[in-house]
Order: C-alpha cells, then sequence, then structure tokens
C-alpha cells in the first residue's frame, strides 16, 4: 500500500518538483535542515498559552528553550546562544505585534497530526486556531500583501484534511509571521482544494518512479540535490 501523500511534499514540489524524486529514493534529505533562529522562533510561537504579558511569557519560554533545545535537536550550542541573544532583542517588538492578535491563536491544539486514508493526505499542522482554523507558523518575511502561494496550497491541504475529519468545510486560514508580529487570515478556496487533489496525484507518480522535467526556474543555486540531479540529466540526456 502507497504511503499517504505528506502536506510537506506538496510544499517541496512547489519548491522544485524533482526534489519529490530524490528524497524519495533517499539521495537527500530535501527537509532543510532547519537553523537555530527558525527553531527557536517557532518554539516560542507554540509555547504561547494564554493571553495575558505576552513579552513575560515568551521571555520565560526563551529561557526555557535555551537549555531545551540542544537536548532536542542536533544544534550547535554556539549557533542557539548567537540566536537566542538575537531574539532577547526583538523580544518586545515581536509581543507588541503579536498582541493585537491573540484571539485568533489562542486557545489553540499545537502540532496536530492529521491523516486520511480516503484523501491520501497526511501532515502535521503546526496550530489549530479557534474555529478550526488551519494555522501555520512560517519563520520567514511575510510578504507585501496576503500569503506566498505555497502557504496558500498548504492551508488548503490542511483544510481538506480537517474537513474531512469533522465532516465540515473549512474555509479560512492563518498564517503567522512572528518575525514581524503578524498574523494574516486568509480565505481558502475551492480551487486551490482541488488544486492540492492534482498535486497530491502528480506526487504520488513521482514516487512511483518518474522523474520530472527540470523546471526553468527551478532555485538549483542552493539545491542540495544540486550533484545528483545533475548526474541524472546528463544520464538521461545521452539517450536522446
Ligand atoms: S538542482 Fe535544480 S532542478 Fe535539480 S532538484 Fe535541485 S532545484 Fe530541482
Amino acid at each position: 500500500m502507497q504511503l499517504p501523500v505528506r502536506i510537506h511534499d506538496i510544499g517541496l514540489y512547489l519548491r522544485c518538483p524533482r526534489l519529490i524524486f530524490f528524497e524519495n529514493i533517499r539521495n537527500i534529505n530535501a527537509s532543510r535542515k532547519m537553523k537555530a533562529r527558525s527553531l527557536l522562533l517557532r518554539s516560542l510561537m507554540l509555547s504561547i498559552s494564554q493571553k495575558d504579558d505576552l513579552e513575560g511569557q515568551l521571555r520565560e519560554s526563551l529561557s526555557r528553550l535555551r537549555e531545551e533545545l540542544p537536548l532536542v535537536y542536533e544544534i550547535g550550542q554556539d549557533e542557539l546562544e548567537a540566536a537566542c541573544l538575537e531574539m532577547e532583542g526583538e523580544i518586545g517588538a515581536i509581543a507588541r505585534g503579536l498582541a493585537r492578535h491573540l484571539d485568533l491563536l489562542l486557545p489553540c491544539q499545537a502540532e496536530v497530526d492529521l491523516f486520511s486514508d480516503r484523501l491520501g493526505l497526511s501532515g502535521r499542522l503546526d496550530r489549530l486556531a479557534p474555529g478550526g482554523m488551519p494555522s501555520l507558523i512560517r519563520t520567514g518575511k511575510a510578504p507585501q500583501d496576503g500569503i506566498w502561494k505555497r502557504d496558500r496550497l498548504m492551508l488548503a491541504g490542511y483544510a481538506l484534511l480537517l474537513g474531512e475529519k469533522h465532516g465540515t468545510h473549512i474555509n479560512q486560514g492563518l498564517v503567522e509571521y512572528p518575525r514581524q508580529g503578524l498574523v494574516r487570515a486568509v480565505e481558502i478556496h475551492g480551487v486551490d482544494r482541488a488544486r492540492v487533489l492534482r498535486l497530491r496525484d502528480r506526487i504520488k507518480q513521482i514516487k512511483e518512479g518518474q522523474l520530472p522535467d527540470r523546471p526553468e526556474d527551478a532555485p538549483c543555486q542552493e539545491c542540495e540535490a544540486r550533484e545528483i540531479c545533475e548526474t541524472r540529466h546528463s544520464l538521461a540526456s545521452r539517450f536522446f
């Protein structure tokens, strides 16, 4: 039996479809190792549990995470220390920005595992926000308006999984941008849900062994699969 397609794979496919192929044959680990700063920001966001004194809560979590993260993840102590120092200077601004959005985020369930045999999809959602809304934590920059396309489709994937689980349609989602103290609410459209199902089918074909063409705009410069990908390319071109 084929394993379900992970919502994470949809994000990977949108970065470059070939990454699915190489990750599947275990030639690379395309899930980029999270940098200490991103790991810290994400963990801080997941630690928020009440609406009062957000800055105090974040500062307390920061000192706990400083001790705990190296026990849980492979992470350099120096890199983590530098990230913690940087974060100490930013926590005030992050808390002031996020305080306006806490009603959207709390109460919540963090890191929710979802699975559907019927949909052939699975995933771990960052946060299940009030009203059953899926919420993603993004440690990079927010776009000028709205959210990035990759996040829109990943939200649609989680909305499908949540909708199936609760027998309802989930029409709204959130993306959290802690670096900018922002939370953006977006509508989830049927067209994106349908696109997720098409991407799921395409990903299945790749996992069954179909090497996709190299996209013209693929981000090859910083790609961890560049070496194996170029070899595959030249092997294939010998036959034509
Ligand atoms: S090297 Fe370029 S084409 Fe190959 S997997 Fe990476 S991004 Fe895709």
